[in-house]
């Protein structure tokens, strides 16, 4: 199929439980390539089933120490060490906020032929880890952040061929959901 499109904040299916994947059969292995291309097209370094609008535990990422597809990941084992750092995601396109999480994870799944894996993963792994099987809880980084006020992003009007340059403010979480919400409202159909 190839690129997906990645459905935004205010869509209610971001905020399904996605359901185990029981079978890895050719179908799943088709749509883990699509996420991946519309992942690294993207650009982002993790993508979850349901951001495509499919209802299943499947991410993928492309990281440093692992990259491409994990069937029904779980965390395993979680630090009690915490971090807290900027996060983003291809849902919320143009807003970062602040979010503290174990810095170091344990996570089971299974590859795309159905063989064990265990990722020990700590720093920006262990985060986007998260924030991936976290989406197939139908949950968001905005639901977590630590700072009340995240920040927006918007490109800086500037002269024709420049380099874009974003400028952000300061704007609190709810403020956030709700300009989504109204743009969803006003691209669902009626
Ligand atoms: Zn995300």
């Amino acid at each position: 199929m190839g690129l997906r499109q990645i459905l935004l904040l205010g869509d209610p299916a971001l905020r399904r439980v996605a359901e185990e994947i029981h079978q890895i059969d050719d179908s799943v292995r088709a749509l883990a390539e699509d996420m991946i291309q519309t992942m690294l097209e993207a650009p982002g370094v993790g993508l979850a089933a349901p951001q495509v609008g499919v209802p299943l535990r499947l991410i993928t990422v492309d990281l440093d120490d692992i990259q491409g597809a994990i069937v029904n990941p779980r965390v395993v084992r979680a630090s009690k060490e915490q971090e807290a750092d900027l996060e983003a995601c291809l849902s919320i396109p143009e807003v970062q906020g602040l979010v503290r999480r174990p810095s170091s994870v344990v996570v089971k799944g299974f590859d795309l032929e159905g063989r064990h894996l265990v990722i020990k993963a700590e720093g920006l792994a262990a985060r986007c880890l998260q924030h991936e099987i976290d989406h197939l809880d139908g949950v968001l980084y905005l639901d977590r952040v630590s700072d009340p006020k995240v920040k927006v992003f918007h490109p800086v009007p500037a002269n024709e061929g420049d380099e874009v340059v974003y400028e952000s403010e300061l704007v609190p979480v709810e403020e956030v959901r709700r300009r989504f919400e109204e743009q969803y409202a006003m691209r669902a159909p009626a």
